[in-house]
């Protein structure tokens, strides 16, 4: 149901600015990291129901999959998610579909270790943000 909240949010975010700039919204690209491991297919079909009456009605909903880079402030090491894929996977068996990094994966520093110095002291760009909307 992550996904849900999340296409709320967008639609919402979205049509306010539309609203706000008086303009109907063509389409949105939304950048989520691979860490927050969302259903995109869910992702879809709840912004396809959500964007009705809206100033989306019209609108496609782009979705792109980035794979953060993490650095480690305590010892400067720089890794991507593979180095620490077991350790995120530890996380999705612990919580399930109360997952915390579905909806918050800026917060993957707290579950995340350094693999090389063992800090939770770790730098990421791993925000879900709309990257671009058209307007017509
Ligand atoms: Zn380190």
């Amino acid at each position: 149901m992550h996904e849900w909240s999340l296409a709320l949010s967008v639609v919402q975010a979205v049509d306010k600015w539309a609203r706000e700039h008086n303009v109907e919204v063509k389409k949105v690209v939304l950048g989520v990291p691979s860490i927050s491991m969302l259903d995109l297919k869910v992702l879809q079909e709840a912004f396809d129901f959500l964007k009705k009456e809206s100033r989306l009605e019209a609108a496609s909903l782009e979705v792109r999959v980035r794979s953060p880079r993490f650095k480690c402030r305590k010892c400067g090491y720089e890794f991507g998610e593979e180095e620490v894929k077991a350790q995120i996977e530890a996380v999705a068996g612990r919580y399930g579909e109360e997952y915390p990094l579905h909806l918050m994966p800026e917060l993957v520093p707290a579950f995340v270790r350094c693999p090389r110095c063992g800090s939770h002291d770790i730098e990421v760009d791993a925000q879900i943000r709309v990257e671009e909307i058209e307007t017509t």
